[in-house]
This record gives structure tokens, C-alpha cells and sequence, in this order.
């Protein structure tokens, strides 16, 4: 049998030049100025090891914060007139990167493609790309659920950013197929050079650290403490409650 040989040609960057042309840094950092000079009109927590849902205006700033330590969370995005809307990772990360960065926009699912929110602020953004390809704030991956862990193990398990979701978005009359691929925040992951499989290291996000982002549009939200905590034990072992921390949501309007 002869070897087949393939002719190898350059990458080109797909979407490159009309999404470069959609966000005005200027007019961006202004929203962000006026919407922290505003007023605070929401805070939660979500506690560790669960999920909690709010709402924003469209021009309403998301502050998530660190309080007590490192933690990644899953956050889900949903039109809150329409939530059919609702947030489409894939596409996102077909148009900006596999890690968003700031000033970078959250797209909905077809057929609407609207950007349902801005990336304003990551205090986390000099970490940058790594020796690894590993990066922060992913739209790689799904959520942890607990059918994989089954699939995996052969062991049943309630606990997983997948049935936190489930259950907090029940108040809004959504159900678990609501429930979509998310915005993986504070989370640091990548593809293996050699055999391009997806991993995670343990999240350089500390104490004190947030990211913030602007509604582009009336939103529903829901975001999950993921009880991997800060992931510096491997998916499928046991994670200690000190290895996991809550959120602080801020929401400031203009
Ligand atoms: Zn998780």
C-alpha cells in the first residue's frame, strides 16, 4: 500500500477581519465607567457547590468576584424575553478565540446571532496564553454532569455545574434541556499539543480576582460553583470543601 500524501497548506484565521471591527474600545470602556459610577442595584452570592440565577437590564454591568478563593464556574446565558434565545459557545468560539478575552462579545444561539453580552473587564488578563496553550475564561468546553461521571466510573452522583444548573433555573420555569454549553470563567484549560485532547490545570485565579461584563441585551443568567472548586485535583477524585469557594455578583446600572 502506498502512503497517502496530503498537500499541507497555511492556516487562515476564518472569521478574522468582521469581528475585529464590532467592538469600539473606546465606547466600551465608557459603558463601564458610567455603569460602575452608576448605582449597585444587585448583589448575590452563589454559595460553593450550587448554582443561582439573576437578571440584567440591557447596559447593566456583571461584576463576578473571588471572595474567599480560586473557583471556576459555569455561566449560562439566556434572552430574557425570549429565552429560546439563549447563549451559543460554539459560534463564539468560532468568532473570537477558544478563550475570551476582553472586549470580546458572548453571540446566541441561531437563528438570532446577536451578542448578548461584553467582555469588559478581567483582572486575570496579563496570564495570556501559556507555554501549553492553556488560557482562561474558556468556550471549549460543556460543564461537568454527572452522566459523564457515570459513563466514567460506573458510579451514580448528584453534583456537577450540569444539575446545579438544572435545579436553579427551575424557579424560571426552564428545564435541564435549557440548560447549554457555557462560559467556562476562571477556569484554565487547552488542547495537548500531540494529540489535541482537552485539559484543565489548577486555576490561577486568587482571591480578589473578578471578571465584568455588559448585557448587550435583557438577560437571564445562571452560574454554578463548580464542585471542582479550584481544579487542582483531577476530574472523577474526591474535592474537598476547602478546594471550593463561592461567587460575589455585583450589578451595576448606568
Ligand atoms: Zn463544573
Amino acid at each position: 500500500m502506498m502512503d497517502r500524501k496530503f498537500q499541507k497548506f497555511q492556516p487562515k484565521i476564518c472569521y478574522d477581519i468582521p469581528i475585529s471591527f464590532l467592538t469600539d474600545k473606546d465606547e466600551c470602556d465608557g459603558n463601564r465607567r458610567r455603569a460602575i459610577e452608576g448605582k449597585l442595584v444587585q448583589t448575590l452570592i452563589v454559595p460553593k457547590k450550587s448554582a443561582r440565577t439573576w437578571t440584567m437590564q440591557r447596559g447593566d454591568l456583571c461584576r463576578i468576584s473571588l471572595i474567599e478563593g480560586s473557583q471556576v464556574g459555569d455561566l449560562n446565558l439566556w434572552n430574557l424575553d425570549n429565552t429560546h434565545e439563549h447563549f451559543y459557545s460554539g459560534k463564539t468560539r468560532q468568532l473570537h478565540s477558544s478563550h475570551l478575552k476582553v472586549y470580546d462579545k458572548l453571540w446566541s444561539c441561531l437563528p438570532y446571532l446577536q451578542p448578548m453580552a461584553t467582555f469588559v473587564y478581567d483582572s486575570l488578563s496579563d496570564y495570556g496564553i501559556d507555554s501549553d496553550g492553556g488560557s482562561l475564561h474558556d468556550v471549549i468546553g460543556t460543564r461537568c454532569d454527572d452522566y459523564t461521571y457515570k459513563l466514567i466510573t460506573g458510579k451514580e452522583r448528584f453534583g456537577s455545574c450540569h444539575s446545579y444548573l438544572r435545579e436553579a433555573i427551575k424557579e424560571h420555569n426552564l428545564k435541564e434541556a435549557d440548560v447549554h454549553d457555557v462560559w467556562n470563567i476562571f477556569m484554565c484549560t487547552g488542547f495537548t499539543k500531540d494529540t489535541n485532547q482537552y485539559f484543565c490545570k489548577p486555576s490561577p485565579a486568587q482571591k480578589g480576582d473578578s471578571i465584568e461584563f455588559i448585557a448587550e441585551m435583557n438577560l437571564l443568567l445562571a452560574l454554578s460553583a463548580c464542585p471542582q472548586g479550584d481544579v487542582s485535583l483531577q476530574v472523577g477524585q474526591f474535592v474537598p470543601d476547602s478546594l471550593c469557594h463561592p461567587f460575589l455578583v455585583e450589578i451595576y446600572r448606568p
